[in-house]
């Protein structure tokens, strides 16, 4: 049932790297581990959208410094910072293709984390319809896990640029805000931009890209993680920040509308462009989740949990598996109306189709969880013992 892995050996190391400094903030600012490693698993599968940049796709912000940003919402990520929305079209890949790899990525970073806390388990990418197979070593456990999981954030990349002129009546004057292409992006320098909040500058961080290696911004951001020790922490600063702003839909904090799904823009400006059809453009649309935070993607994860536990926890007398939906950060908008009230279910099969109570099924017939967890970097509800030990790290309390 497992498959195998497909990342190449230097995004591996970087996934390592991006961990280790994740770990080491954590521990030294006494900042939750959870939040720390969520927080590194954007980073990760952003290095996976920057693998997919092209010459197209980025903006001339005639903010001063001018710069040129390659954004991955529809609003200039400068100009929201302070306080308006310059529409752009955002560069965000087709999520059929990040799937696979974030999947990858969440298998990488849990194994990643049993490893540095000495349990005896082994994460598998498995095939269809399982996504995600732990198990310890002796397998008498065995998870089997249904993972919806998707970025919060990414961060746009940027370079420094001349300010751009355009002639008006004879004289060059001051170009303004505009859609371009970058001819030179790979002999640019470029940058991570940290855009500036109410309490922190903006700051470009530079990257140094090798372009023949085989995943060429992993190994960057592995190497900046390494070498520039303090790059987690002020990511880390920004990430937070934009996750609190999501968590409380926070739309009055410029971070907010570089998180996934953020909506539209409020209030919105008259110059904002309208959709296709009817409506307005958002800065990312409600398709686009956070986790495991979309209602669709929520409702599926639910049926499909509750498909692999009746089709292999009967058949498993030894009661073995375990079934869970898993993600990297759990449902923060929908939690209550969605798996609030369904977390705590137990289910039997009454093949009579006349059980009321527990007393008139056979004594012997086998009640199953529903979810033997829930589990993300940012919460798990646990019903498990052995997953318990596993997932200490995740959650709230997990520091
Ligand atoms: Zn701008």
């Amino acid at each position: 049932m497992s498959r195998p892995m497909s990342l190449p050996a230097d995004s591996l190391h970087a996934i390592n790297a991006v961990l280790d400094a994740a770990v080491e903030f954590s521990k030294r600012k006494h900042a939750k581990l959870g939040y720390c490693v969520a927080a590194a698993f954007d980073l990760l599968v952003s290095a996976e959208y920057y693998q997919s940049m092209t010459h197209r796709g980025w903006t001339y912000c005639s903010e001063g410094p001018t710069m040129l940003v390659y954004p991955f919402t529809n609003t200039c990520p400068r100009c929201v910072s302070n306080g308006h929305f310059q529409f752009v079209k955002g560069n965000k890949p087709e999520s059929g293709r990040i799937g696979m790899v974030t999947v990858e990525i969440l298998c990488h970073i849990l194994q990643y984390m049993f490893n540095r806390e000495g349990k005896e388990a082994k994460v598998v990418k498995a095939s269809e319809p399982i996504d995600m197979i732990i198990f310890d070593y002796r397998a008498s456990h065995i998870l089997i896990a249904e993972v919806k999981a998707a970025p919060l954030l990414t961060l746009p990349l940027s370079v420094t640029c001349e300010k751009q002129t355009e002639m008006l009546e004879g004289s060059a004057i001051a170009s303004g805000h505009s859609a371009t292409d970058n001819p030179f992006f790979k002999s640019s320098e470029l940058n991570l931009l940290i855009p500036k909040t109410k309490d922190s500058e903006e700051t470009p961080v530079p990257i140094s890209v090798d372009w023949g290696a085989s995943s060429p911004f992993y190994s960057a951001i592995g190497n900046l993680v390494s070498e520039n020790r303090s790059f987690f922490e002020t990511y880390y600063v920004y990430w937070h920040r934009a996750f609190e702003a999501y968590c409380g839909r926070n739309r009055n904090d410029p971070p907010f509308w570089l998180t996934n799904g953020c909506g539209q823009p409020v209030p919105r400006p008259d110059a904002w462009p309208s959709r296709k059809g009817s409506g307005y453009e958002s800065v990312s649309d409600g398709k686009t989740s956070v986790g495991m935070d979309r209602t669709d993607d929520i409702k599926k994860g639910i049926f499909q949990v509750l498909k692999l536990g009746v089709e292999y926890k009967p058949s498993d007398p030894q009661k073995r598996i375990r079934t869970a939906l898993m993600s990297n950060i759990h449902a923060v908008r929908h939690y209550s109306e969605y798996l609030e009230s369904l977390r705590d279910i137990v289910w039997a099969i009454d093949e009579s189709g006349t059980a009321r109570l527990m007393a008139d099924l056979d004594p012997d017939c086998a009640i199953y969880n529903l979810f033997d967890g829930i589990l993300s970097f940012t919460r798990c509800d646990i019903r498990d013992a052995w997953l318990s030990s596993l997932f200490a790290f995740g959650g709230e309390d997990g520091v």
